[in-house]
């Protein structure tokens, strides 16, 4: 079995990744395993933050490392809060007052075209020239009044209009299929096989 880190120390992602890879033989380890510190990331983009949270966990770890990056991005704020989206309202996290920014800041704007992004990338060295990248996204609106209990973050104010439903109406099974990180996951394992041959 080929050993890789995960740059996350969240249960939920680390258990829905090692789900994907154990399958394709891998054995998959939380970056605490290696006591590896929270990497920065500094920049603008997800796919930039998320290289370099994969090489910071591979040189730490000296294995090959697995990163991702999501996030809200709204057409009318130009993308925003993009890459800031945990902490859109600053420290601490609370998705209760991002929300309420997030509908602020829409106040007037008549485009509520918004989707979640993610991205993985997978190094099998700090300095890998070739990354595996696999993303996906959902495309949605935002909604000034919140719908449903399930789901986390911006899912009450997402309304997902095939379905007339928002993203903490559909029942979790379902968003797994058709969300941005469902997507992206999905992406990964196929270029994974085609890496080894059996795509
Ligand atoms: P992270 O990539 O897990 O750190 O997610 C970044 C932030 O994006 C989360 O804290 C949420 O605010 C937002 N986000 C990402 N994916 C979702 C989602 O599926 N539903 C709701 N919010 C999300």
């Amino acid at each position: 079995m080929k050993k890789i880190v995960i740059a996350s120390n969240n249960a939920g992602k680390l258990r829905e990744i090692d789900a994907i890879l154990a399958p394709l033989d891998f054995e998959v380890f939380p970056q605490s395993a290696f006591n590896i510190p929270e990497a920065e990331e500094p920049y603008c983009t997800f796919i930039e933050n998320c290289l370099t949270k994969a090489r910071h966990a591979s040189a730490h770890s000296g294995l090959p490392a697995l990163a991702d990056d999501s996030g809200i991005c709204v057409d009318a704020l130009n993308g925003a809060p993009g890459v800031y989206s945990a902490r859109f309202a600053g420290e601490p996290k609370s998705d209760e007052r991002n929300n309420q920014k997030l509908i602020e800041s829409l106040q007037g704007h008549a485009n509520r075209k918004a989707h979640y992004y993610c991205v993985i990338v997978l190094v099998r060295w700090p300095e890998d020239p070739q990354p595996i990248i696999a993303e996906g996204a959902m495309y949605g609106e935002i909604i000034d009044t919140p719908r449903g209990a399930g789901g986390f973050g911006y899912d009450p104010y997402f309304l997902i209009p095939e379905l007339g439903q928002t993203g903490a109406e559909i029942p979790m099974a379902q968003k797994n299929k058709i969300s941005h990180r469902g997507k992206a996951l999905a992406e990964l394992v196929e270029k994974l096989k085609s890496v080894r041959g059996e795509g």
